[in-house]
């Protein structure tokens, strides 16, 4: 077997300069915190087919993090994330907190409007404006021809992409599919948190995200299925008794996958079946397009 060739590991502001200045051809990009999985190699691997640069940045930003939330445990694994990727990136851009906000703690914030105002914005306050901002901080350090992020976190893919068209950045924004388990849970980094039970629990999101496709699939074949009893049947899935593990529903709700606004039963079109929950004390999340009241034989992709 052939070695793969590890990528080159760039640490400060200055060594991911020079190398974005002798890249040739077009450079691809995807942000993420670390502790890569299948999820976040699909991602690189869709960057590798597209662009002839390859980067990856691992940096878990505390500006999108909650006092109470989980940035002190939140795994670091560099090691492992470099052999994760190693034949697909050229380079991976891990900086220090340090590098990232030579000024201390950022006076400046991108503010997230209203398509951040529900769901993950109202539960993590703060979140998505820390998240804005080092996307655009990262943006502007590597300079991509186009970037790639998944549709795992639907909510944080419409605001980058909101923020690149308010902002003018010269970025190609891609969305790239969930990467799931073989029993369907999401791949997430927060998933080796949990224990056999709570992995039951949490298999009920992807269960839930699948049955709400299904129902949508009836009201496109004659059956009058609105977004009301979507829902119902999604919240079926959840709430079903039988677990003995702490499971606490945060949000499950049919949205605009744009506005991220909650649809009502006469909506048409593509929608987003997003659900949160949090088993034990992880929280997890999922979601799934669906098309409300279109034609048989319209595709889903989600
Ligand atoms: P994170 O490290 O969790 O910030 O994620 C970095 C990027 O990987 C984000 O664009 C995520 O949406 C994406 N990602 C994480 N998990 C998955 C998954 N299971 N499938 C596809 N993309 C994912």
């Amino acid at each position: 077997m052939t070695e793969l060739t590890t990528p080159v590991v760039l640490h400060t502001l200055t060594e991911v300069n020079t190398w974005r200045a002798a890249a040739q051809g077009s450079v691809g990009v995807v942000m993420t915190m670390g502790a890569l999985h299948e999820g976040h190699v699909s991602l690189v691997r869709q960057a590798r087919e597209r662009t002839e640069r390859v980067l990856v940045t691992i940096f878990v930003n505390p500006l999108q993090f909650g006092p109470h939330e989980d940035y002190d445990r939140y795994p670091r694994t560099l090691d492992a994330d470099l052999t994760a990727v190693a034949g697909l990136a050229d380079a991976v851009f891990a900086p220090s907190a340090a590098d990232m906000y030579p000024g201390g703690a950022s006076e400046t914030l991108v503010r997230a409007g209203r398509i951040g105002a529900n769901f993950e914005g109202r539960l993590r306050p703060g979140h998505f404006d820390g998240m804005l901002t080092v996307v655009l901080k990262l943006l502007h350090v590597t300079q991509p021809d186009a970037a790639w992020f998944g549709r795992k976190d639907a909510q944080q893919l419409a605001l980058i992409r909101r923020m690149v068209l308010d902002f003018n950045v010269p970025v190609d924004v891609v969305g790239a599919p969930i990467v799931r388990d073989a029993e369907g849970m999401a791949l997430s980094s927060r998933n080796r948190y949990l224990s056999p039970a709570e992995r039951v629990a949490g298999l009920r999101l992807s269960r839930s995200v699948r049955a709400a496709q299904r129902a949508a699939t009836r009201s496109r074949s004659g059956y009058v299925v609105d977004a009301n009893f979507i829902r119902g049947v999604a919240w079926g899935e959840l709430e079903a008794p039988g677990l003995d593990v702490p499971f606490e529903i945060d949000y499950a709700e049919l949205v605009n996958p744009d506005t991220f606004e909650v649809i009502n039963a006469a909506y048409q079109g593509e929608a987003l079946y997003v659900v949160a929950v949090r088993v034990g004390s992880t929280r997890l999340l999922d979601n799934g397009t669906l098309v409300m009241g279109a034609r048989a034989g319209d595709t889903l992709n989600g």
